[in-house]
């Protein structure tokens, strides 16, 4: 860690710190240090999608991520719900609802509300800079030296600045593969939030996290859609969950292309994108094994990679994964001691917004509040936010095997009803939790899984036992609050062990 600013540092650069990249990690960061008197600069910069989609200020997470994802879902759901209105009573008497299985959502309209709340946010993040006492640059920033950043902006004008501390907070985007037609006819997360005319029909190329919310939406706002896997869903997560958020998917009309490749994309004459894909497995050369399909749409989201290349990071010297391009650090510093990051651009490291605005306050405050306090990446809980919601926190139950052993490692689990699930006759059977915890007394529990509606909002307090050290014992004596399908976690009896079913007889035994 570099020492705490010396006397004389002050004329030798014009900022104390420059943070390249405006989103969660580097506006946490820069406001952090502004807020112990230092001179701070942010750098933000959007390099167009090759669809020409860009943004403002604000990173992934405002603009292209978490928030309008969340929108996206909230319509999603906002649609079951007006569906399941009726059997609640609602008597919906607008002519155009009066037959609710035929309520349709106006893309258009709903992309005009999401881009809208960006655009509010980009200011009010505007604002808040410059009320933090943060100066904010609308340009592409790259390493001259260790020392001196040199700034381009929009109309190619390039200027430099000097500054002690440097933290790369410049995040991921989002990776195309390398198949005919990926680049020329595919879009990405980047794209699907601002996109004008509705995406129709589409496949999905990836099934992680964010190939499954994006299908889950797309879905459930009534479009016709196909996923492709090429090995498993969700890929690192507890997989019997995974596997009841792909089940839900499937029942809700989801098509999953599994165990398959794409191949290429040709975009046809009546306009239509044709996708050609393999099973894995297949020789390439097998004629058979190939499968082709018309599509309006093809999403890709196959991973994200880091812009480390266009800041010259090699050039400065900081040490970085060829493959990904992901930067090796330890406690956010890298291997050149004035230089740091944090976020998703960070090895190893989660890639998720709450993680890297943590670390970037952390990372200020150690360099100039002279604090001791370090990031701790550990029972950093998560959510997929698919229609049925997947939330956990700690150990896959396959981790806790292997680390611990199966005679070590005690599973209590069980399926459940959530009670605004009966009125409508939605389907309850894809709702399941399990708690994974050590058999041997104290019992300490190492992950906590949850599918089922608000399955976020559940996770976040257990998430903080966990954190806590909470114990089986102590969650069994704990009072459920009735009815809601958090207190599930309070009445959990069955384990796997026991072979006994772990179905609910009815709603209140
Ligand atoms: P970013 O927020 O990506 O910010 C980096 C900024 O640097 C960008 O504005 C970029 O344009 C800018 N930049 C890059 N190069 C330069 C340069 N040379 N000069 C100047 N500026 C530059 N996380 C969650 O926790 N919950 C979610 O629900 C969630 N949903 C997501 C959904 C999607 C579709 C995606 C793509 C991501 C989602 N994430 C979610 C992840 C989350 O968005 C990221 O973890 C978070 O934004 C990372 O913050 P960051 O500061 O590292 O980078
Ligand atoms: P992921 O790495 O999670 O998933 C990528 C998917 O694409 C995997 O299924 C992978 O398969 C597949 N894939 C990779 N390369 C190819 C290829 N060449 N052909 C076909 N399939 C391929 O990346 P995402 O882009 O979904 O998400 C990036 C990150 O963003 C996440 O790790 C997460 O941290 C963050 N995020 C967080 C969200 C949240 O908190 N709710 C939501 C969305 C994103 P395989 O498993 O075989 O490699």
């Amino acid at each position: 860690m570099a020492p705490i600013q010396q006397a004389g540092d002050a004329e030798k650069y014009d900022y104390d710190l420059i943070v390249i990249g405006g989103g969660s990690g580097g506006l946490a960061c820069a406001k952090e240090a502004a807020s112990y008197g230092k001179r701070v600069i942010v750098f933000d910069y959007v390099e167009p999608s090759p669809r020409g989609s860009k943004w403002g200020i604000g990173g992934t997470c405002v603009n292209v991520g978490c928030i309008p994802k969340k929108l996206m879902h909230q319509a999603a759901l906002l649609g079951e719900a007006i569906r399941h209105a009726k059997a609640f009573g609602w008597e919906l008497v607008e002519p155009n609802t009066s037959d609710l299985d035929e309520v349709k959502c106006n893309w258009s309209k709903l992309i005009a509300a999401i881009q809208n709340h960006i655009k509010s946010v980009n200011w009010t993040t505007k604002v808040s800079l410059r009320t933090n006492n943060v100066k904010y640059e609308n340009a592409q920033a790259r390493f001259e030296n260790e020392h001196t950043i040199i700034g381009r902006t929009k109309e190619g004008s390039e200027f430099k600045i000097r500054g002690d501390n440097i933290v790369i907070a410049v995040g991921l985007r989002p990776i195309y593969p390398d198949f005919p037609g990926a680049l020329e006819f595919c879009i990405t997360s980047d794209d699907i939030f601002s996109l004008k005319e509705a995406p129709g029909k589409t496949v999905i190329i990836g099934a992680g996290y964010i190939g499954l919310e994006c299908g889950g939406f797309l879905n459930k706002l009534g479009f016709d859609v196909s996923i492709m896997i090429r090995s498993v869903p969700l890929r690192g997560f507890d997989q019997q969950m995974a596997s009841l958020v792909v089940k839900e998917m499937e029942e809700n009309g989801v098509k999953f292309l599994f165990k398959c490749i794409p191949h290429s994309v040709t975009k046809q004459s009546n306009g239509k994108l044709l996708v050609r894909w393999r099973y894995v497995t297949a020789e390439e050369n097998d004629i058979e094994a190939y499968k082709e399909e018309e599509f309006d749409t093809v999403l890709l989201a196959v991973g994200r990679q880091s812009l480390a290349d266009e800041i010259a990071l090699r050039e400065v010297g900081v040490h970085y994964n060829l493959r990904n391009k992901k930067i090796f650090s330890e406690n956010e510093q890298t291997n050149v001691p004035n230089i740091y990051a944090v976020g998703d651009v960070l090895e190893g490291k989660p890639e998720l917004t709450p993680v890297a605005i943590q670390a970037g306050k952390l990372l200020a405050s150690r360099l100039f509040n002279n604090t001791k306090k370090l990031m701790d990446y550990d029972n950093v809980a998560t959510t997929v936010f698919t229609p049925l919601e997947y939330g956990c926190v700690g150990l896959s139950e396959e981790t806790a095997v292997k680390r611990f052993g199966e005679e070590n490692i005690e599973v209590y689990h069980t399926y459940y009803k959530p009670t605004e699930f009966f009125i409508p006759g939605k389907n309850n059977g894809n709702c399941y939790l399990k708690v994974i915890c050590m058999r041997e007394l104290p019992r300490i529990i190492l992950g906590i899984h949850f599918v089922g509606p608000n399955a976020g909002e559940v996770i976040q307090g257990y998430a903080a036992a966990v954190k806590a050290g909470i114990t089986y014992d102590t969650l069994e004596n704990t009072v459920g609050i009735h009815p809601t399908v958090s207190e599930e976690f309070t009445r959990l009896s069955v384990t796997k062990r026991s072979g006994l079913d772990p179905h609910p007889p009815t709603c209140c035994s």
